[in-house]
């Protein structure tokens, strides 16, 4: 089979061709794993962070891809059109297992890290750990929607916002313009104020029915009870601290934040930007249960992912435009 195999960590400035397209055996399925016949796998920006090694992968080399679609080809339910999500496998019997924080388990293995991923024309995984896509989304649509979607949906949900309340999204990437669009329908009362860097993605969420978006210093016309952020670095959450209301919350959905400019956390100035009750939590993983619900929640409310497509053999320009901020909705690369 293809797939794009990533044989060494480096930063991507030093080598803009981290993946190369081989030609490898097929793996061997396991008791209780499934064949994926890939057709779609999204691209994300956590796989930047594995290749320039903030999340390094323990073995190389390694397939990464973490947002397939595809059909079983061998195992149960043969036949089935199916995505496979972050979540690989955890181990079911620790405390996080039992109480719905899979996510959090110490044996949480991650796809397309921990095992090879969708980067190729056929992966391997618990049978367990897929998801059937609902008929309304075709492939290319649905990729996207496993990983920025699956956790925005949790980082939505971890905001603890109430209808009525008002929203922040810091970076107005592949997970928050899904995260507008999830809030703009569940939460018909909350406005949604977007802060980007970029022109285009302001505009972009403008259209998708932000009440605000302005730069990422910008200070917009309301305080705001939650703020989402997405971006890798930390000037943007000294930013949202100080946009908060008292009480309020900011909720950082990144995997790593890159360390260029954590230099800048020592300026945190109490009063204005943590005082008040202000709080900040980590989104971590995804559940089965995330990324389940969230997409019974797009087809139900027609959710569809912006996306560009790519193919397989051309995922690290998808990588390094992702890299230069070039991102107007989701990458999804081609694969069959
Ligand atoms: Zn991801
Ligand atoms: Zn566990």
């Amino acid at each position: 089979m293809k797939a794009m195999l990533l044989r060494g960590l480096a930063p991507l400035a030093q080598n803009p061709t981290p993946l190369s397209l081989e030609d490898i055996p097929e793996p061997t399925l396991g008791v209780g794993e499934v064949f994926i016949h890939v057709t779609r796998c999204g691209v994300c920006h956590t796989e930047l962070d594995e290749i320039e090694g903030r999340t390094p992968p323990p073995r190389l080399p390694v397939i990464l891809g973490h947002q397939v679609v595809g059909t079983i080809e061998e195992g149960k339910n043969k036949g089935q059109r199916v995505g496979v999500a972050w979540i690989a496998s955890a181990c079911g019997e620790c405390d996080y297992c039992k109480s719905g924080q899979e996510n959090l388990c110490p044996q949480f293995r991650a796809t397309g890290r921990d095992v090879d991923g969708g980067y190729a024309e056929t992966m391997k995984i618990r049978a367990d750990f897929v998801h059937p896509i609902p008929d309304s989304l075709s492939d290319s649509e649905a990729a996207p929607l496993l990983c920025a979607g699956a956790i925005g949906y949790r980082s939505l949900r971890l905001s603890n916002l109430r209808d009525g309340q008002s929203l922040g999204l810091m970076g107005f990437g592949g997970s928050n313009h899904l995260v507008l669009k999830m809030a703009v329908h569940k939460y018909t009362r909350t406005q949604v104020y977007v802060f980007s860097r970029s022109e285009s993605e302001r505009e972009f969420a403008l259209s998708l029915g932000a009440t605000w978006a302005g730069a990422i210093d910008e200070v917009p016309p309301a305080e705001l009870d939650s703020i989402i952020d997405t971006t890798p670095v930390w000037r943007p959450d000294l930013e949202a601290l100080k946009r908060l209301k008292p009480g309020g919350r900011l909720v950082i959905n990144a995997i790593r934040k890159q360390d260029t400019d954590q230099h800048i956390l020592s300026t945190l100035d109490y009063p204005s930007q943590l005082w008040m009750e202000k709080e900040i939590k980590s989104v971590a993983n995804v559940t089965r249960a995330d990324v389940r619900e969230f997409l019974s929640l797009a087809a139900e409310a027609g959710i569809k992912p912006e996306f560009q497509e790519y193919e397989l053999k051309d995922a690290n320009q998808a990588l390094v435009e992702m890299k230069q901020g070039k991102i107007r909705g989701a990458k999804v690369l081609r694969v069959n």
